[in-house]
């Protein structure tokens, strides 16, 4: 039987955090059996550069978004007409990284909503997926979400860490659910529960690499090649056959995101 074909769909491979070294990383990315990899910007900059990256290589495509981290960015009108010209280009393929973070609380909140609802209705007017980030923020960015045209969208909670209940939420909304290493971690029982109740066609799986390594490999610095890990636990907790669930999560996310696979 051949081997299962890997995808991890949200990583940051940027220079800032891989140096010189990202042609060793996508060469291990594909030893490990990683055929499709989603480089996801978090600015204007770095979504350039995954932009580019994307276009070097097979299997890799790229998003444009700007992270709720750097809301304040995208909120001089000048930068936001900038933004929305770069996402709209042709090369690719979501909007996003982007939503809420009340946990770090790194921009003001209000500022967050604001980047955020702009993204959506980018994204709703392009047809195009969205990528969601989402700490401690679940009912503000169902609100925005809605409000904005989210559904006509679609896309996917990356880095899901919440449970099952907050899972039919994204999935009565047609969104899909993708588990990163936060999975594997001892402290995650709520994670695993919603990890169980996702029905196969709506789940993907992740990397959000260089940062949440899975819990084997928790010392080192997280890297597309590390996906099989959360796969590994992902088909344990649902009982499944680690080929079959990747199969399946090859193809939700060639279907959502035009992975070459
Ligand atoms: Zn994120
Ligand atoms: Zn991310």
């Amino acid at each position: 039987m051949p081997r299962p074909r890997l995808v991890d769909t949200h990583a940051h491979l940027d220079p800032s955090f891989f140096g010189a070294e990202v042609g060793d990383v996508l060469r291990r990315a594909r030893e490990a059996g990683v055929a499709g990899i989603v480089c996801v910007g978090t600015d204007a900059g770095s979504s350039e550069r995954a932009l580019a990256l994307a276009r070097s290589g097979t299997g890799l495509v790229a998003t444009a978004g700007v992270h709720p981290h750097d809301a304040r960015s995208l909120l001089d009108p000048a930068a936001t007409r900038a933004f929305e010209v770069l996402a709209s280009g042709p090369g690719f393929v979501g909007v996003g990284e982007t939503g809420l973070d009340y946990f770090k609380d790194y921009a003001p909140r209000q500022d967050q909503r604001r980047a955020f609802a702009l993204q959506v209705r980018l994204a709703a007017r392009l047809r195009r997926p969205l990528v969601l980030h989402c700490r401690e923020a679940f009912r503000d960015l169902l609100e925005i979400l809605d409000a904005e045209g989210g559904r006509e969208a679609g896309g996917v909670f990356h880095c899901f860490s919440m449970g099952p209940e907050e899972a039919r939420e994204a999935l009565d909304r047609g969104f899909h659910v993708s588990f990163s290493g936060t999975l594997t971690y001892p402290k995650s029982d709520a994670i695993r529960a919603a990890a169980r109740f996702v029905p196969a066609a709506s789940i993907l799986v992740e990397t959000d690499c260089p940062f949440l390594p899975p819990q084997p490999v928790r010392k080192e610095r997280n890297e597309p090649a590390f996906v099989r890990h959360t796969l590994e636990r992902l088909a344990a907790e649902r009982g499944e056959e680690v080929p079959s669930l990747a199969e399946a999560i090859a193809g939700n996310a060639a279907r959502l995101f035009g992975l070459p696979l």
